[in-house]
């Protein structure tokens, strides 16, 4: 299993096996390869340049997305008064062990506590109801870029952090239909950007009554599978029906001239995709990126004996501007260490190729280039260089899906009675689908038992046939259960 045995005493990864220790593999990665540091205030992550460029390639794409499906940015402040997030009772309830207030300001203790923004429907719904009048005043389509608060004890770099960036939709509509249509919606431009992105497949569903978002009418969900077999919610969207519009008192005058609650939707991706694609491709040698995420897509290492500054470096800095000026993102490392070193430190920050460049190549007016995915290497002409390697970045993301997919696929197994279903999720985690009649007993039992959580219940299953798998009543849906992050 191991890859790197033949050279582990050349190249001190100082990162766990994968293969071994999975959790502490994902905190070495997130440190070694500077995506993310602790910082002083407990609960909280510093990104760091190389995470965030990461970040900044998954929010440029989603935020082109968002708007081309007719959305606008707005920003909304990041405190609450108390009594607007305690309107919507289930919301409150839902987020009240999350939430941080501020109780003094100015050195003065404020006349109402102020709550730092968990999520924004409560502030954002209070805007509507001013804003919105007329049925001519809908759709709203609002965005916003922030951060949130949600006071954790446990937390994981990217994956779950007091605090945390996101992009937050809120939506608000004239009929039930026009709000189901836009929460699907954005669950299919989640689900495509994840898989075109992130080549990181997802199963899109919904949530479970007791999974779903607090004060919401239903939930959907996109899910994937990372390299330990744990599920991850890796975005929501949520149909809130009227029961905001109705807290916030979000009316408007209908074409009938009745005076009607309006429909809304949320919905929101997190910096935990930053971590979905670290754990989905990453390997015992570390990280491994998708061209499309990748802050460097090539690294240029120059090879050569003493006076390779002299020799190699000058054709070495050409190609690089030659690959910047066709599009694409490299970097080239001239610093003064071995190149075996520099190898296995671009590894580990996952840069998808690593370009070689020695005198022979420069005589021969070749390159080689060393795939992250396959390992595989390949000397190229220099002539037509970026075209191939536009052609081989491509490669690369699809290969990266593909290994995804099938990986998912060869953990995702059908079970039709209880024992079958715990004896797979003691084994080989991954995804398990079985029948479920609906009831949040069942449900509970289940997690209890197993620890598996409904992650969703997929919108192109076919009808359900058969039993609960865990108390014989007639299955409703055919969920996909999973042990998730
Ligand atoms: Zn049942």
């Amino acid at each position: 299993m191991n890859k790197k045995s033949g050279k582990a005493e050349e190249f001190v990864t100082e990162i766990t096996l994968r293969s071994e220790d999975f959790s502490r593999w994902y905190l070495d990665v997130v440190r070694r390869a500077e995506l993310a540091d602790y910082s002083p205030v407990k609960g909280c992550m510093v990104i760091r340049p190389y995470g965030y460029a990461i970040w900044e390639l998954i929010q440029q794409t989603l935020d082109r997305e968002i708007k081309r499906t007719g959305h606008v940015n707005a920003y909304f402040p990041l405190f609450i008064p108390n009594s607007l997030l305690t309107k919507e009772a289930e919301h409150v309830e839902g987020f009240a062990p999350q939430v941080a207030y501020v109780t003094h300001g100015g050195g003065e203790e404020l006349e109402e506590k102020l709550v730092v923004r968990p999520t924004s429907e409560a502030i954002i719904g209070t805007m509507y109801a001013k804003w919105v009048q007329s049925w001519r005043d809908l759709p709203i389509l609002l965005n916003q870029w922030a951060n949130v608060v949600r006071w954790e004890k446990v937390t994981r770099p990217f994956l779950r952090t007091t605090e945390f960036l996101w992009q937050e939709g809120h939506t608000a509509h004239e009929t039930a239909d026009e709000a189901e249509e836009e929460t699907r919606k954005i669950l299919d431009l989640y689900a495509s950007v994840c898989e075109s992105l992130l080549a990181m497949p997802v199963v899109k569903g919904m949530k479970s009554e007791s999974e779903k978002f607090a004060g919401a009418l239903r939930t959907y969900s996109i899910e994937a599978l990372m390299g330990d077999g744990r599920a991850l919610q890796a975005g929501t969207s949520h149909n809130l029906g009227q029961n905001f519009a109705k807290a916030f008192d979000i009316t408007f005058q209908a074409r009938d001239k009745s005076v009607q609650h309006v429909w809304g939707t949320s919905w929101g991706v997190t910096t935990r995709l930053v971590g979905a694609v670290i754990m989905t491709h990453g390997d015992d040698s570390g990280l491994v990126l998708p061209p499309a995420v990748a802050p460097y897509q090539v690294v240029v290492v120059p090879i050569g004996r003493e006076n390779w500054r002299e020799t190699v470096l000058p054709r070495a800095l050409e190609i690089k501007n030659e690959l910047v000026n066709a599009g694409i993102r490299v970097t080239l490392d001239d610093r003064d260490e071995r190149p075996g070193w520099k190898f296995s430190e671009w590894e580990l920050r996952g840069v998808p190729l690593r370009l070689e460049i020695g005198p022979k190549d420069i005589e021969k007016s070749q390159v080689l280039l060393a795939r992250r995915d396959t390992r595989e290497k390949a000397g190229v002409a220099m002539d037509g260089l970026a075209e191939h390697i536009k052609g081989l970045l491509d490669t690369i993301q699809r290969n990266l899906f593909d290994r995804a997919l099938a990986f998912r696929e060869s953990r995702t197994q059908r079970v039709a009675t209880w024992d079958e279903f715990k004896q797979v999720m003691e084994g080989r985690p991954g995804f398990v689908i079985a029948g479920w009649c609906g009831s949040a007993e069942c449900e509970a039992l289940i997690k209890g038992e197993t620890q598996a959580t409904i992650r969703n219940m997929p919108l192109d299953a076919p009808p359900a046939t058969g039993s609960c798998i865990r108390c014989d009543q007639p299955a409703v849906a055919e969920a996909w259960f999973a042990k998730s992050y």
